[in-house]
């Protein structure tokens, strides 16, 4: 028993130690090896209209199937891609991944919605219109079927170039999220010229939810602010029945969050999609 939990543990320490220790350097050849070798793929989570339950939208979540250590969560690799401009690369296989999908989603009238996708702050140059014009050319899908989420922290650096390329990106047809909004202290006089379809409320606020004050507080002046300026809000992170509740009450538009499902393979996402459809012949 003992031993048995024992190695358990220290083959756990090796493993951390060794990300740790080779850390960027293991990271930056790995990821540079996936990118050649295909290992990336896409997860997607449903986002939910909070009045009828419909699945509205998907964001494309990536994962990286290594071969050696697992499936790795972006949290763990994002960080090193981004200071090495290797994110450049992992966000054009995104686009064209998500692109691609959206594509057979379509073909297959599985789709009905956007699917958003994470734009790293490096990313946001003057020819990410060009590139993303390039790849719904490529895919042969419309703009209606892209949506891009922006964090909020990328905009302060260069503010006045970004709202170039974003009213760009928008006369394009592609919508717009700022993600984990919230969380970056962007000023809100920027908020302003923003041409933004969603504000998307970071999960942080959301977790709090109905006992602390301060949580509440934000969460309900983000929905009010959002609805006065004309913008969809989402919230991300929803997890519990009242939180859910809270954020119905409140006016929040869209949920995205465990409470209705996880991101999920392409299969699982159809089969859910399905699923849903299917529901109201059940009913009558
Ligand atoms: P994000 O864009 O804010 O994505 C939401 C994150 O919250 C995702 O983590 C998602 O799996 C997780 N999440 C969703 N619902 C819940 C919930 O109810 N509870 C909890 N605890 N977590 C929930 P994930 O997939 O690990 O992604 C983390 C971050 O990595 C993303 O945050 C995004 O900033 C970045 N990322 C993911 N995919 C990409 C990508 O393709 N390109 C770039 N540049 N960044 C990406
Ligand atoms: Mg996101
Ligand atoms: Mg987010
Ligand atoms: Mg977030």
């Amino acid at each position: 028993r003992q031993s048995e939990k024992a190695s358990g543990s220290y083959a756990f320490y090796d493993v951390e130690m060794n990300r740790l220790i080779a850390g960027r350097l293991y990271l930056e050849s790995g990821i540079r090896r996936a990118l050649q070798n295909d290992e990336f793929f896409l997860l997607y989570q449903p986002k939910v209209d909070i009045h009828s339950g419909a699945v509205i939208g998907a964001e494309a979540l990536i994962r990286w199937a290594h071969p050696k250590d697992g499936i790795i969560s972006p949290i763990e690799f994002i960080g090193v891609a981004e200071e090495t401009n290797l994110i450049l690369q992992i966000d054009a296989w995104v686009l064209d991944a998500a692109c691609a999908q959206a594509k057979r989603w379509q073909d297959e009238g599985v789709l009905a919605f956007p699917i958003a996708v994470n734009v790293s702050a490096k990313e946001f140059t003057s020819s990410l219109p060009e590139r993303i014009e390039h790849a719904l050319r490529k895919h042969q899908i419309s703009p209606a079927w892209l949506e891009l989420e922006i964090t909020e922290s990328m905009l302060m650096q260069n503010a006045d170039g970004v709202v170039r390329i974003m009213n760009e990106i928008t006369a394009q047809g592609v919508k717009l999220a700022l993600d984990d909004f919230g969380t970056g202290f962007s000023s809100l006089s920027y908020l302003k010229k923003f041409p933004i379809d969603t504000l998307k409320i970071d999960r942080s606020f959301i977790q709090g939810i109905p006992d602390d004050v301060d949580d509440c507080a934000i969460a309900s002046a983000i929905i009010s602010m959002a609805k006065q300026m004309k913008h969809r809000v989402i919230a991300e992170g929803v997890e519990n029945r009242e939180q859910f509740s809270f954020l119905q009450k409140m006016g929040c538009d869209e949920i995205q969050g465990y409470l209705f499902s996880r991101p999920l393979d392409v299969d699982a996402f159809a089969q859910l999609i399905a699923k849903k459809l299917s529901l109201p012949t059940h009913i009558s």
